[in-house]
């Protein structure tokens, strides 16, 4: 039986276990495509996952990692043959399905996104779930009808990894960003993607007034909580903001003035469960909006072998945009 290796989280009763195994192939679990991994990464999920500060494994044993890169090794699937390369960001890898850090993963071919063109599956995990989910946001505002002659653009968590994409990806389109960070010691690095303007997320995580004074025309936020609540309070009539995360907290202690006064947005953005149409219209954006000078900026790589002990990290908010791990 071929054996490869793979990290696991195994639970017994004095909690959980993670390490690096020799993991059978016989043992992953249904799927019509089996892929050879090249590239993953580490998101906040899975720093999650992996520490079990959040219940985001939902099987176990389970091999974490929600998302991957690679080439096809086998197919029944009709879209899909050996040699294509394909991304795959969520659908439950790694929280309930055997995930991406591992030098293979038998997954639905519907699962699937073809890597685009101009992409290497190194550049794909650049990117991964964080840069993906960015895009996302990104046409959520457009869809909402904002475009750079509406004002800037407010991006918080912004050293982290969707905030880089989204400052990059917002900056490129012609918006004036600001980015919100609680490290003034990533000034530099932020203006070098393209923030115009750099303030302290101090600014956004105080008490939240129903309604202050109107500073941008909208935003992306992957932070929650009193910040996500301000971001609303500051945005300009008609505006939207688009969540996507929690790193500051899962609450959002606002009240309706800033939509029933201002008319302002909240739009919700899911990457794990989003169509596959949307899935694609996002990455083809990514191959041609994000640009290649700015995503080196932004990556460092690491090996499987370093995963387990980077995984704190992110949850410290001590990683610097993305970290990309080569498999294999
Ligand atoms: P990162 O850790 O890379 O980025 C998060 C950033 O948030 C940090 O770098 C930091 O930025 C800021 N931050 C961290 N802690 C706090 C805090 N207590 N208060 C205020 N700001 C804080 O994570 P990712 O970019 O990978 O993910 C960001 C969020 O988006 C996570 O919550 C994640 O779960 C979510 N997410 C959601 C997805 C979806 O489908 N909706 C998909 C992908 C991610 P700085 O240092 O600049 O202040």
């Amino acid at each position: 039986m071929a054996a490869f290796k793979a990290i696991l989280i195994e639970k017994s009763e004095s909690g959980q276990k993670v390490g690096m195994v020799d993991f059978d192939e016989s043992n992953l679990m249904d799927g019509d495509v089996t892929v050879r991994i090249e590239w993953s990464t580490i998101n906040y999920k899975d720093g999650l996952a992996i520490t079990g500060k959040a219940p985001v494994v939902r099987r176990f044993p389970m091999i974490p990692g929600v998302d991957f890169a690679g080439t096809v090794e086998t197919s029944s699937h009709p879209s899909w043959k050996a040699g294509d390369k394909v991304i795959l960001n969520g659908w439950g890898l790694g929280e309930t399905h055997l995930g991406a850090y591992a030098e293979k993963a038998r997954v639905k071919g519907d699962w699937l996104v073809r890597l685009p063109a101009k992409l290497s599956t190194r550049e794909a995990m650049a990117i991964g779930t964080a840069g993906y989910t960015a895009m996302l946001a990104v046409m959520a505002l457009e869809r909402h009808g904002l475009a750079p002659d509406r004002g800037p653009m407010l991006v918080t968590g912004a050293a982290g990894g969707v905030g880089s994409v989204a400052v990059a990806l917002l900056s490129k389109l012609g918006y004036r960003v600001i980015a919100s960070t609680g490290r003034p010691q990533e000034a530099a690095y932020l203006k070098d993607l393209g923030a115009a303007e750099v303030i302290d997320r101090a600014e956004l995580s105080g008490p939240v007034k129903p309604l202050a004074k109107e500073r941008w025309a909208g935003g992306i936020d992957s932070v929650g909580s009193a910040t996500l609540a301000n971001a609303l309070a500051m945005t300009r009539y008609g505006g939207a903001v688009a969540a996507c995360g929690l790193a500051g907290g899962m609450d959002l202690p606002t009240s309706v003035a800033p939509f029933i006064l201002r008319g302002v947005s909240l739009l919700g953005i899911d990457s794990v469960q989003c169509p596959l149409t949307m899935r694609t219209q996002a990455w083809t954006r990514l191959e041609s909006d994000l640009e290649r000078a700015k995503m080196a900026k932004m990556a460092v790589d690491i090996g499987l072998a370093e995963v387990i002990d980077t995984a704190p990290r992110i949850l410290a908010g001590q990683v610097r945009g993305r970290i990309v791990v080569k498999i294999g």
